[in-house]
């Protein structure tokens, strides 16, 4: 009965259109690697029903949305639609007629049950592959006002008004593996005792330590927990899973897999939903900068991190330095000049969803973690071209200031220089080139007028080989700054780090600062836990 070939029309909604049937977009909120994507596919819409489509698929959609916890983490949600045409409306044994030719062939009275809505599942699901290939679950949407829907592979919902809290029940079984609270009789597998049941909301045991929901209940409920009493907390009610004994729920009523007239989860399948919602996302969608850090010891330091867009999201950030805890709570850590010493480091943040609506999370699927490699240099304090540290000049032997290198870092010092007729200055610092007493002047030599000369034959001397002040003799300009202090006649002196605003120019300061909003390399932890 699928006929998908045949509705494979062009049909222009201003929409894009991969393949051949437009595929409209009706959320997007971040990257399909770090979200579940729903795909909706119509079925009973004809040509002239399309624009219908959109509206109806909307409208399931803020209804969907409308409750706990799908409102809180419909951003972790993407949704696009599939305009797949069909020739007749509705769906088989529905409001239209028992027979209708529709793309995916939906029809009621599925396993003789009059509101069971099933579909062609292999032609939806190729369907989805094919236009929506990154779908993680999908909804079959059928234009048939009658009440009805399925769960499974694929949610399946009518445009009954209380098609909504179908497809809220049937999603809890599609995503997050819930059972039907029902106590009516249908066939169906029964728990492995050894195992216990697999659902989050069903289990054969009765000890209290034993109940997977136990942090749901109070110590003083007992357990197994009465029916009937009117008690609305989370016990341990008898009766689960189309049978009346011998199989537990955690709630007596009200819980939307109990019964569709409920507008609400019990605390014990919500919590199953969020949990099934991270399973596709991370608490960190992007980090910044993008990669490893190379930096100067002067720099300041910028880390951030950005979450999904949740409703009433209650995040928390540890940042921790080499594994200590460092001061900053928020989504951006900053560290301040000479907070990291030269050396390797590795800064991480730890962000995790504190919901209240989840207190078993074995597998940490509400946490995210991001670290960053920083490798640190001394911080040099100097200009590039010009020397930077200090001269050194003893027993006659003078060495030079180390010179500034290009990325800013000073290099190291240049090797010794004899004076000559000289000696040292009173400041150990450099040669002197000029005398006035002969204790100014090397052994051998002795001082007449400005000049040393020598004792053995009265010619002036030579004069001293390098460390002499910086630039003495140099015209080149020279700016002070706040990182240093340097005029023609004296050394820079450095300041402390914390202050010396060093590294301009250097590539490493740049990386650091780099504040882009790169889409982070971040593993794909899609079908994690
Ligand atoms: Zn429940």
């Amino acid at each position: 009965m699928s006929a998908l070939a045949a509705v494979a029309v062009a049909w222009a909604l201003g929409v894009s259109t991969p393949g051949s049937l437009p595929v409209e977009t009706l959320q997007r909120t971040g990257p399909s690697e770090q979200r579940l994507d729903l795909v909706i596919l119509g079925d009973g819409y004809r040509d002239v029903d399309q624009s219908k489509l959109t509206a109806d698929a909307e409208t399931l959609l803020e209804g969907l949305f409308g409750i706990s916890p799908y409102r809180q983490y419909r951003g972790l949600m993407n949704v696009k639609l599939i305009h797949a045409e069909s020739r007749d409306n509705g769906a088989d044994n529905g409001s239209y007629g028992a027979v209708r030719d529709t793309a995916f062939g939906a029809y009621f009275n599925c396993s003789g049950v009059s509101y069971l809505l099933c579909v062609d599942y292999s032609a939806v699901l190729a369907a989805a592959a094919v236009y929506v290939p990154e779908y993680d679950q999908a909804i079959v949407l059928v234009n048939d006002p009658k009440y009805g829907g399925s769960g499974g592979s694929v949610a399946v919902a009518s445009t009954h008004p209380n098609a909504v809290t179908t497809l809220r029940h049937e999603l809890g079984h599609s995503l997050a593996r819930l059972a039907d609270e029902y106590e009516q009789t249908f066939p169906y597998p029964s728990c492995d005792a050894t195992l216990d049941c697999l659902e989050p909301n069903a289990t054969v045991r009765t000890g209290r330590s034993e109940v997977k929901w136990n942090a749901w209940i109070d110590p003083s409920t007992a357990v197994p927990t009465r029916e009937g009493t009117g008690f609305a907390g989370i016990g341990l009610f008898e009766g689960c899973r189309y049978l009346t004994a011998g199989v537990y729920r955690p709630k007596d009523t009200g819980c939307l897999m109990k019964t569709n007239a409920s507008v609400s989860f019990c605390s014990v399948c919500a919590e199953a939903l969020v949990r099934a919602a991270w399973r596709y996302s991370n608490p960190i969608d992007r980090v910044a900068p993008s990669g490893a850090v190379t930096a100067l010891a002067c720099d300041a330091l910028s880390f951030g991190v950005t979450t999904p867009p949740l409703e009433d999201a209650s995040w928390s950030f540890v940042w921790t330095v080499d594994g200590a805890p460092v001061a900053g709570s928020g989504r951006i850590l900053d560290l301040p000049p000479g907070t990291l010493a030269p050396g390797g480091h590795v800064v991480q943040v730890r962000v995790q969803d504190s919901t209240a609506l989840v207190r078993n999370d074995p597998t940490g699927l509400l946490q995210g973690v991001a670290s960053w490699p920083v490798t640190v240099s001394p911080c040099s304090v100097c200009r590039a071209g010009l020397a930077c540290g200090t001269s050194l000049c003893v027993d006659g032997m003078a060495r030079p200031a180390p010179m500034c290198g290009s990325s800013g870092q000073c290099g190291a010092a240049g090797p010794s220089v004899s004076c000559g007729a000289y000696a040292c200055d009173a400041e150990g610092l450099a040669c002197r080139t000029t005398c006035s007493i002969s204790a100014d002047c090397a052994a051998g030599y002795e001082c007449r007028s400005t000049q040393c000369v020598s004792l053995a034959d009265g010619t002036p001397g030579p004069g001293g080989g390098g460390g002499g002040p910086i630039d003495a003799g140099s015209s080149r300009a020279v700016t002070p700054d706040a990182g240093w202090l340097a005029d023609a006649g004296h050394s820079p002196v450095p300041l402390p780090p914390a202050s010396c605003g060093c590294g301009a120019g250097g590539e490493g300061a740049a990386a650091a600062l780099l504040w882009l909003a790169v889409a982070g390399a971040l593993r794909r932890r899609r079908a994690r836990g």
